[in-house]
C-alpha cells in the first residue's frame, strides 16, 4: 500500500498512514496482541464491500445487492469451519469484546452471575471488568491463577464455582502463558449447571494449527479474535454447536450490532484461506518455539518467568525477584526508545497497580510473521535483559536501538 491516492486529497492523513506503516517495518513488534497481516487481507479490507449494507446472514439480508457480500461471508464461514472444526460460526462480530457481549447475552439475563478470570492474573475487561458492560449488567465472581505456580487453580475454580452458582464460567485469557485443560474447565462446568464460554482470542491461530489443545466440541461457546496469532484483519469470531446457533446470529444481530463490517469479513476469508494453506501449520509451530527461545534467553538472564516458561506465544516477567525496584512501565518506556514494542503487564500476586504493574509481556506471533527465528528471539532476549538491567542507561539504550534496526532491517516487512 502506498495510500498515494489518499496523498493527493488529504496529506495529513496521508502522513499518519506512511508513519505508522515505517513504525512497523522499524520496530519490533512483540505486544502479544499484535501480528502482521498480508497485503492480500489489507486489499480485502479496504474493498468496496465498505459501501454495501448486509444487515442479515447469507442468503437472509434485509437490503438488496448483497449477492457479493453473501460470498464473501459463506467463504469465510466455510473456511473457519474447516480451521476450528466448529459446526456453527458467525463472522460478524466487530471484534473479539463483541464476540464475548454477543454470547453473554444470548445466554444471560441481567443479574446473572459470571465466573471469569482476574484481569490482573491474565483475565479480559470483557469478562466482566466493572468498567465493561458486561460487569454491570452481571454479577461477576473471579477465580485466580496459583500465586507460587503461576498456573490456574482449577481445584480453586472448582470449589468457587460451587459456591457463586454461576450461569457461565468464562475461559481463555490475555496472558496466561501454559496450556488450558477446557475439560476440566467443562466438567466444573457441567457439574453446577453452568454454561462454558471458551475466548481463545490470543490462541486462535495456535488451536486452528493444532498448537493448543482446542475448546471446540467441549465448551458451548467459544468466541476469538481474528488479528492476533490467526492473521485475518481485526475483529471477532464465534463458534458454536447448531443447537445455539440462532441464538448467537440474533445475539449478533439485532442484538447488539448492524450491519456487518463486510469488507472486514472479506479480510477474514482471506486471511483464513491462508491459514488453511501448507504454511501456517509451520508458522504456528514457529511461534511456540520462538517464545519458548525467548523466555530461555530471558531466564538465562536471570529473570523470573510466572509459572517459569511457556506453552504457547507469550511470555510473562515477573521483574520482582531479580529487579525489585524496577517496574513493568520503566522497561516498557526504555524498550520503547530502542524500538523494542511491548507491554507492561500485572503479575499474579501483584503488589504495585494496573497502571504501573510489576511484569512484562512479550509475544512472538508478528516477529515470527516477519521471519525471526530462535536465533533471533534469543538476540532479542539479550537486548530486553540489558534494557531491563540499565532502563535509564542511554548508552546502553543507543547500543540495543542500533541491533533493533540491524534486526528489523534484515527482516523488512512491507517493501
Ligand atoms: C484480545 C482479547 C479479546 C478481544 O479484544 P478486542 O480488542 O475486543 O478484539 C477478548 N478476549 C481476550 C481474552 C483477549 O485477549
Amino acid at each position: 500500500m502506498t495510500y498515494e491516492t489518499v496523498r493527493e486529497t488529504d496529506p495529513a492523513v496521508a502522513d499518519a498512514l506512511t508513519g505508522e506503516r515505517e513504525r512497523q517495518n522499524d520496530t519490533l513488534a512483540m505486544i502479544a496482541s499484535e501480528n502482521h497481516v498480508s497485503e492480500a487481507v489489507m486489499e480485502a479490507q479496504s474493498s468496496e464491500l465498505t459501501n454495501n449494507y448486509a444487515e442479515g446472514y447469507p442468503g437472509g439480508r434485509y437490503y438488496g445487492g448483497c449477492e457479493y457480500a453473501d460470498d464473501v461471508e459463506g467463504l469465510a464461514i466455510e473456511r473457519a469451519k474447516e480451521l476450528w472444526g466448529a459446526e456453527h460460526v458467525n463472522v460478524q462480530p466487530h471484534s473479539g469484546s463483541q464476540a464475548n457481549m454477543a454470547v453473554l447475552t444470548a445466554i444471560l439475563e441481567p443479574g446473572d452471575t459470571v465466573l471469569s478470570l482476574d484481569l490482573t492474573h491474565g483475565g479480559h475487561l470483557s469478562h466482566g471488568h466493572p468498567a465493561n458492560v458486561a460487569g454491570k449488567l452481571y454479577d461477576v465472581e473471579h477465580y485466580e491463577v496459583d500465586d507460587e505456580t503461576g498456573r490456574l487453580d482449577y481445584a480453586g475454580l472448582d470449589d468457587l464455582a460451587r459456591s457463586a452458582d454461576p450461569d457461565v464460567i468464562i475461559s481463555g485469557f490475555s496472558a496466561y502463558p501454559r496450556t488450558v485443560d477446557w475439560a476440566a474447565i467443562q466438567e466444573t462446568a457441567d457439574d453446577v449447571d453452568a454454561h462454558h464460554l471458551a475466548d481463545i482470542a490470543h490462541i486462535t491461530g495456535l488451536v486452528a494449527a493444532g498448537e493448543h489443545p482446542s475448546p471446540v466440541g467441549i465448551a458451548d461457546f467459544v468466541t476469538g479474535s481474528t488479528h492476533k496469532t490467526i492473521r485475518a484483519g481485526r475483529g471477532g469470531i464465534i463458534m458454536c454447536d447448531e443447537e445455539h446457533a440462532d441464538d448467537v446470529d440474533s445475539a449478533v444481530f439485532p442484538g447488539i450490532q448492524g450491519g456487518p463490517l463486510m469488507h472486514n469479513i472479506a479480510g477474514k476469508a482471506v486471511g483464513f484461506g491462508e491459514a488453511l494453506g501448507p504454511e501456517f501449520e509451520a508458522y504456528a509451530a514457529q511461534v511456540v518455539r520462538n517464545a519458548d527461545a525467548l523466555g530461555d534467553a530471558l531466564e538465562m538472564h536471570g529473570l523470573s518467568l510466572v509459572s517459569g516458561g511457556t506453552d504457547t506465544h507469550l511470555v510473562l516477567v515477573d521483574l520482582r525477584p531479580s529487579h525489585p525496584d524496577t517496574t513493568g512501565k520503566d522497561v516498557e518506556a526504555a524498550l520503547e526508545e530502542t524500538g523494542i514494542v511491548l507491554n507492561a503487564n500485572t503479575v499474579p500476586g501483584e503488589t504495585r497497580s494496573a497502571f504501573n504493574p510489576s511484569g512484562i509481556r512479550a509475544g512472538t506471533p508478528a516477529l515470527t510473521t516477519r521471519g525471526f527465528e530462535e536465533a533471533e528471539m534469543r538476540e532479542v532476549g539479550d537486548l530486553i535483559a540489558r534494557v531491563v538491567d540499565a532502563p535509564e542507561d542511554e548508552s546502553v539504550l543507543a547500543e540495543v536501538s542500533a541491533a533493533v534496526d540491524d534486526l528489523a532491517a534484515s527482516n523488512p516487512l512491507y517493501e
